[in-house]
């Protein structure tokens, strides 16, 4: 337990640092899937890095001092040697992937299943037979797999159903985002207005009381994305903790302003890693860094 905790406020340290310690990269510029809430989709795709150049890049985040990856696509398991060369060259990487093609060993990586719901939920938004799929490689993969489901108007009602269904798989546990729009684009059939999350936070913080801690979503997170919480601190880019702490690449090695892109609403932001960071040390929270380094620590399992 001692070594959990210096571990947690080791961490906690490291990312509370004002400068870039991680860096998120989109690995390549195609996917197998079109999801219907997916950000991915509405920016440009660049020629993507060879391998050589793509691991080239990593080194040098490494050496300007990026600790962490998080790799994205598109899919980044159609990279699979790239997912693990990252892995050798940072000392902790999470990978998101959307299940489909398996989740084969990878390291000391993480791999992040994104799904959006039940079944039927799930592959209306992410195309059809893709629940089965993802939930086959998660019985099959090596390691448990953290499921990640970004929460929107089409499948906020089956939160409940889809938690119990997973938390019944092998997995390591689950994070939560809100659906974060696009300016420009009209996706009010996916936004839940900042002023709605209230009922929907609750729900979460119910299903932790219910299930414990493998459902990903403390307290301290709940105060960073609730209109009459913490939420007008930070979601601008200008005071965003993630702008400031995470360097985000697209495939040809360009830069760009978040990893939903330079157009994301920060308005309406609802990304999981800024209620994380948030949730850990404004003020500091035992209880979310612990959800830090069962994120960073593919060996740590939280309590059940
Ligand atoms: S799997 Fe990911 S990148 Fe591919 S379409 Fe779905 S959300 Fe977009
Ligand atoms: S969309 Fe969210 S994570 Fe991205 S820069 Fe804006 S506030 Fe930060």
């Amino acid at each position: 337990m001692i070594s959990e905790i210096c571990k947690a406020l080791v961490l906690s340290l490291w990312i509370a640092i004002k400068r870039p310690g991680a860096a998120a990269v989109d690995i390549t510029n195609r996917c197998n899937l079109r999801c219907k809430h997916c950000y991915w989709w509405e920016q440009g795709h660049p020629q993507e890095l060879d391998d050589r150049d793509m691991v080239q890049l990593f080194r040098r985040l490494k050496t300007q001092g990026m600790r962490a990856a998080i790799l994205y696509g598109g899919e980044p398991a159609l990279r699979l040697d790239v997912c693990r060369a990252a892995t050798e060259i940072f000392d902790g990487v999470l990978v998101f992937t959307n299940g489909t093609l398996g989740l084969p060993e990878l390291g000391s990586g993480q791999w992040i299943v994104s799904l959006d719901g039940s079944k039927e939920v799930n592959d209306k938004i992410r195309g059809q037979g893709v629940f089965d799929s993802a939930v086959e490689s998660i019985k099959r993969a090596p390691i448990p797999p953290i499921v990640h489901m970004t929460i929107s108007r089409l499948n906020a009602a089956c939160l409940e159903d889809f938690v119990r269904e997973m938390l019944e798989l092998p997995i390591k546990g689950m994070g939560f985002s809100f659906f974060t729009p696009i300016r420009g684009l009209d996706q009010q059939d996916l936004i839940i207005p900042i002023e709605e999350r209230k009922g929907v936070v609750k729900r979460l913080l119910a299903l932790r009381e219910k299930y414990g801690e493998r459902v990903g979503f403390t307290r301290a997170m709940a105060r960073q994305v609730l209109a009459d919480g913490s939420f007008s601190s930070w979601n601008s880019y200008e005071r965003c903790p993630v702008s400031k702490g995470l360097q985000c690449y697209r495939a040809d090695g360009t830069r760009k302003l978040c990893t939903y892109g330079d157009d994301a609403d920060c308005s309406q932001c609802g990304c999981a890693a800024v209620a994380v960071y948030r949730g850990a040390l404004y003020p500091p929270n035992y209880e979310t860094m612990r959800l830090i380094l069962g994120l960073t620590s593919p060996g740590f399992l939280p309590k059940r």
